[in-house]
């Protein structure tokens, strides 16, 4: 199903896009939480990873190529970063549309809080 992203992929509406191939289009996060926020995202309408099927192998494994020349063209390839999908409602999953978030800058924290 069509969300936000699919118009920003036909540029329908404006996005700070760092980088573009045939297969997949990255661009910074309207709400960044850390200096470098970035969401790779493919082109393909997938909604969740449970939705991928195996003909996406070789477009998803695109999904880290990029990231890491991202990241280099950052600069947090060094000091480090996280990618992050987010998966339905437990995952924290807004748009449902695949999406890779780079995150790097700064010092990320734990993965996740512990629970007591
Ligand atoms: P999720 O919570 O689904 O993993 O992440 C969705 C992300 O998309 C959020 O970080 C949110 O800020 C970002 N986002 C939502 N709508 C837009 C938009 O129209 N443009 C951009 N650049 N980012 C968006």
């Amino acid at each position: 199903m069509a969300t936000i992203f699919s118009k920003i992929i036909a540029k329908e509406i404006p996005a700070d896009i760092v980088y573009e191939d045939d297969l997949v289009l990255a661009f910074k996060d309207i709400q960044p939480i850390a200096p470098v926020h970035i969401l790779i995202i493919p082109k393909k309408e997938i909604a969740t990873v449970n939705d991928v099927i195996e003909a996406d192998e070789v477009m998803l494994g695109r999904l880290f190529i990029v990231a890491a020349k991202i990241a280099k063209e950052q600069g947090v390839d060094e000091s480090g970063y996280r990618l992050m999908v987010n998966v339905n409602h437990d995952g924290g999953q807004e748009v449902f549309h695949i999406h890779m978030h780079l995150l790097g800058g700064r010092r990320l924290g734990p993965m996740l809080v512990k629970k007591k």
